[in-house]
């Protein structure tokens, strides 16, 4: 189903973003050499908790995880790419950790992902990899208008990942969002132009490049849900709820104060 809310909605999801991206740019702030994945997982469901919202994770159960999810953020690290299962794991210098969260306040839910590394080294690779996730992100965005279709944003998308040098993975991509997560249209990371359904104002989206370095294949890991690197390369993951207006796309989950 392809869910198209009220301007009173749209008012709500802003709210709703903003508060996803605040609680993202915490936990940035706060994750430092020796932070453990369970830390960030308390701190980010005390400030659900704190902003009256509810997480869209812990009881989610679909059919790629294994039984209810549990936690309250995504924590990815490394070769970990997608649906990183918070556990007992101290972060280290040069570690690559991506971020994903999702939580619904006021009715409407909101999307987003970062991933940057911890630290004071700057591997050159994993660097360039979460660059082109936030080139591709903001293509994509720009792709984004009341006219253009699905495929424009496939396209714009996977464009800037494949002249980056990196293979693409089509089963997990972007997605309509609104009273819930996940919905319709489905976004694949790489497309055709001119194809698909065709975007209309008060329609969100949740665009998320992502990439591993050297691979398109996927592994899980024995917990069910992490989603790695079948290589062991490094990955990079980052998502924006977005919603499409009479005149372009707007970014939802934009800390507040930028
Ligand atoms: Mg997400
Ligand atoms: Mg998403």
């Amino acid at each position: 189903m392809i869910e198209i809310l009220t301007p009173a909605e749209v008012e709500r999801a802003r709210e709703t973003g903003a508060l996803v991206a605040d609680i993202l740019q915490t936990m940035k702030s706060r994750a430092r050499v020796g932070t453990n994945l369970l830390e960030i997982d308390e701190w980010t469901r005390q400030m659900i908790v704190d902003a009256g919202a509810e997480s869209c994770y812990v009881d989610y159960a679909p059919s790629f995880g294994r039984g209810p999810f549990g936690h309250y953020i995504c924590t990815s690290v490394n070769d970990a790419v997608l649906h990183g299962l918070p556990h007992d794991y101290a972060l280290a210098d040069g570690d690559l950790v991506s971020l994903d969260l999702a939580v619904l306040k006021g009715g409407v839910a909101a999307d987003s992902a970062i991933s940057f590394v911890v630290g004071n080294a700057r591997p050159q690779e994993s660097v360039a990899l979460i660059e082109a996730t936030e080139q591709a992100l903001a293509a994509g965005i720009a792709a984004a208008g009341p006219s253009a279709r699905i495929g424009d944003l496939s396209s714009a998308i996977g464009t800037v990942l494949a002249d980056a040098g990196y293979p693409i993975n089509l089963e997990f991509g972007g997605h309509g969002i609104g009273s819930t997560m996940h919905q319709d249209p489905h976004i694949p990371n790489a497309g055709r132009a001119g194809r698909g359904y065709r975007l209309r104002p008060g329609l969100l989206l949740a665009l998320e490049p992502w990439v591993m370095l050297d691979t398109d294949v996927l592994v899980t890991d024995a917990d069910g849900w992490t989603l790695r690197s079948a290589t062991g390369s490094r990955t990079a993951h980052s998502e924006h709820t977005i919603a499409i207006t009479a005149d372009g796309a707007e970014v939802l989950t934009l800390p507040s104060g930028r």
